[in-house]
């Protein structure tokens, strides 16, 4: 699967907005964004121009797809699903994103960030439902487990997430088992529940001219 393979903290300056796409970098004061907070580029510093409306749901979009670590044509086909699915099209979209297994692996606290949750599962260390499962896109429904396997626990990445999860925090539509190393989909996700400013609505009126 192709990916981003660019400077990552360029992706938050760009943003204006912390992405946490480094682990624990993101949290100390090596963090790019907290140094540089301006724009990349020649003129990333200059006075921002008043953006145009399109401007803004793009901005907005590019965002939501940096944050969850995806290239256009994957975000979008996401997009195309929460238009077909019942609901709110904005909440169907961040829903159907927390249920990626990368994503899952990552709040669970099982990897520092979505990137080294995305490696970890190509790398087979996971099992979903006592299966082996190493593909990041895969949606979790309820009530599945996500087992670290035997041979994968003495990670020192792994356990090193593991001992920062209680700065993080597990969302409460998971629950995780730190010693046996299970965590557990209860629910699927409420908006609520996304707690990162992110206003979906932009993103579907770009998508929707
Ligand atoms: Fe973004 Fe993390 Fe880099 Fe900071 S360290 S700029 S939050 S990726």
């Amino acid at each position: 699967m192709a990916r981003y393979t660019g400077a990552l903290c360029r992706q938050c300056r760009r943003e204006q907005i912390k992405l946490f796409l480094k682990g624990d970098r993101c949290y100390s004061d090596k963090c790019a964004f907290e140094r540089r907070s301006y724009a990349p580029g020649q003129h990333g510093q200059a006075r921002m121009r008043k953006m145009s409306d399109y401007a803004i749901q793009l901005r907005e979009k590019q965002k939501v797809r940096r944050m969850y670590g995806m290239l256009e044509g994957q975000f979008h086909k996401y997009f195309v699903m929460a238009d077909r699915a019942k609901g709110v099209t904005g909440e169907n979209l961040l829903v159907l994103l927390e249920r990626r297994l990368d994503n899952v692996v990552y709040r669970l606290g099982l990897a520092s960030s979505r990137n080294q949750a995305r490696q970890m599962l190509r790398h087979n260390h996971f099992l979903v439902n006592g299966r082996k499962t190493n593909i990041p896109s895969f949606l979790v429904s309820v009530n599945d487990e996500i087992t670290v396997k035997e041979k994968s626990r003495k990670i020192e990445a792994l356990n090193d997430s593991l001992s920062a999860v209680v700065r993080r925090g597990v969302p409460s539509w998971l629950k995780l088992d730190k010693d046996k190393y299970v965590g557990t989909v209860q629910a699927l996700p409420d908006r609520e529940e996304i707690t990162m400013p992110i206003q979906e609505n932009l993103i579907v009126e770009l998508y929707s001219k």
